[in-house]
């Protein structure tokens, strides 16, 4: 069985159909690059599968569980499958560190300083263990997204969704960023990355999706897609992005 299982997954939003039927299985250790047009369903397909949206038809099953399942399986779901977004999401009055330690907390129920010891591992895993103290107004958006990766890692995830990580930096800290995704996925990491870093996909990669109005309109290795794209719309689109 798939670690992650679309069977014809619908998503409207009243009228609008975001996602249309999409079939798709991912299994443990894939790291899918998902990319498409604005509005085409990405982000959309990533929240359905840790239940950040319910779905409107067909069914979506993450490690077993049906995402129209109850609360306590939807609970379970979302701890099974982490999120970094664009926009940080720290919060913004705790340190790096209890922004880590968060999760393990409240999720986990480890004691303060079980948390606290599992969050400076993973600050240091990526890379910043000595800004621990620090408050996310005083970390640089490279930085600042690396915690966010910690915070997500920290209540143990089987899978990682990563919604456009870099969009809002600098191009000289997306490097960082990158990195640190790199590793993870060279640790077996199953992974979805909604991305315009072409070089991360074709390096990283070990499937890539173009989505179009909701469907997938292309599914195949980066490196053969990304050079040889086999339609003109995909084509385009790496026009744009590239
Ligand atoms: P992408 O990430 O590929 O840019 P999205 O999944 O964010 O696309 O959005 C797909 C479509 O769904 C867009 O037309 C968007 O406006 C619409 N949409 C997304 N979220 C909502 C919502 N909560 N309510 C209504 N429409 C939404
Ligand atoms: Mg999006």
């Amino acid at each position: 069985m798939s670690i992650i299982e679309f069977h014809k997954t619908s998503k409207a939003f009243g009228p609008l159909t975001v996602l249309d039927e999409v079939d798709l299985s991912i299994d443990a250790g894939e790291v899918v690059v998902l990319v498409g047009p604005s509005g085409s369903g990405k982000s959309t397909l990533l929240r359905c599968i840790n239940a950040l949206e319910t779905i409107t038809g067909g069914d979506l099953i993450v490690d077993g569980l049906s995402v129209k399942g109850n609360a306590r399986q939807l609970r379970e779901i979302r701890q099974e499958a982490g999120m970094v977004f664009q926009q940080f999401n720290l919060f913004p009055q705790l340190t790096a560190l209890k922004n880590v330690a968060f999760g393990p907390r409240q999720v986990r129920h480890l004691s303060q300083s079980e948390a606290e010891s599992v969050a400076r591992d993973l600050l240091k895993k990526v890379g910043l263990e000595d800004k621990a103290d620090h408050l996310p107004s005083e970390l640089s958006g490279g930085q600042q997204q690396r915690v966010a990766i910690a915070r997500a890692l920290a209540v143990k995830p089987k899978v990682m969704l990563f919604d456009e990580p870099t969009s809002a930096l600098d191009p000289e800290l997306k490097h960082e960023v990158l990195s640190v995704m790199q590793q993870l996925a060279e640790e077996g990491m199953t992974m979805v990355v909604v991305t315009h870093e072409m070089a991360f996909a074709k390096k990283v990669g070990s499937r890539l999706i173009f989505m179009e109005h909701g469907k997938i309109a292309v599914d195949g290795n980066p490196r053969d897609v990304i050079d040889n794209p086999p339609n003109d719309r995909m084509k385009d689109f790496l026009h744009h992005v590239e």
